[in-house]
């Protein structure tokens, strides 16, 4: 059950978190046309907080809507500003935010009409997405049944409503099936990424992870890439099969929510030693400095408020 907050920023005011209410109507509801994001806030080591790469957050939910044909009735300023006073308002140090971007209810059939469009960003306390125990222990996996969107069926470079429909299958297949999260694979067989995450793997102590084809451009992707790059290690973008990644020597999934998991099983055959390896530690460790702002090189990806 997510944690209730006091406040939800709809439509540019404050409103009480149990008055945040929609029409059975609402377009979005019933075809998938809105776009979200997915945004960490955390206390930092100086005792502020900060939101983690929050322009670069509210950028792509542009970019989201504007694949989508969506004109946000905002600008990235307002939507900036308005995440900062919904954490403040809510006394959040640290937590997690949702903006949401979805068409109202107007005009029904496929085609949207002039249906308002309606922003809202919720926030609220959440601690490890995947449990706290897969931070350090790892996760198995199980590739999935399901394929990853064909890149020319949904715009996977869209963090879009309606996109998660194939990641809702694929995650409850997994689970159903004793797992703790899905593989996807693109409609090539190549690896593309899980459910809400990317995929990094790691072989001979060089990192690689799927190329921006069928997967969503993450952010702690980038973040993780700049961060190994800087730390020496040859970090390259490539193709690669289920096969390359079950002989890998270590592998993670990173995201937002995940923010640094370690995998340590695919489809029943253990990776490496089974457990988070070195390279896996050294980067989990460095993003949580970063995001902590504990590494004075990283602090411009935050954005710091006060309580
Ligand atoms: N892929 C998918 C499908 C996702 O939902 C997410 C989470 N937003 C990611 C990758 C990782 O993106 P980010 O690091 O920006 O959270």
């Amino acid at each position: 059950m997510v944690q209730k907050a006091e406040k939800i920023w709809f439509d540019g005011e404050l409103v009480n978190w149990d008055d945040a209410q929609v029409h059975v109507l609402t377009h979005t509801l019933h075809y998938g046309a809105g776009v979200f994001e997915g945004i960490r806030a955390y206390a930092t080591v100086d005792g502020k907080s900060a939101v983690f790469r929050l322009r670069e957050h509210v950028v792509r939910l542009f970019d989201s809507a504007k694949i989508l044909g969506i004109t946000i009735p905002f600008t990235i300023e307002q939507i900036h500003d308005a995440i900062i006073e919904t954490l403040k308002v809510n006394g959040l140090k640290e937590g997690y935010i949702r903006p949401l971007v979805f068409i109202g209810d107007g005009a029904m059939g496929v085609h949207p009409g002039a249906n308002p469009i309606r922003v809202c960003i919720a926030t609220w306390p959440w601690g490890a997405y995947l449990g706290e125990e897969a931070l350090e222990k790892g996760i198995r996996v199980k590739t999935s049944s399901f394929n990853r969107h064909h890149v020319n069926s949904m715009m996977t470079k869209s963090k879009a409503c309606g996109n998660y429909v194939n990641s809702i299958l694929a995650k409850v297949e997994a689970v159903k099936d004793g797992y703790d999260e899905a593989l996807m694979l693109d409609t090539q067989g190549y690896v593309s990424e899980a459910t809400g995450e990317n995929i990094f793997i790691v072989k001979n102590g060089v990192i690689k992870t799927t190329p921006l084809t069928s997967v969503l451009p993450g952010i702690t992707r980038a973040s993780l890439m700049k961060v190994a790059t800087d730390l020496g290690y040859e970090v390259v973008e490539q193709l690669f099969t289920r096969d390359e990644l079950y002989v890998a020597d270590e592998a993670f999934f990173c995201g937002t929510a995940a923010e640094v998991t370690p995998i340590c099983e695919v489809d029943n055959r253990t990776i490496g030693e089974g457990k988070r390896g070195e390279v896996g530690t050294l980067l989990q460790k460095e993003y949580f400095n970063a995001v902590k702002g504990g590494n004075a090189k990283y602090t411009d990806w935050l954005d710091y408020y006060e309580i």
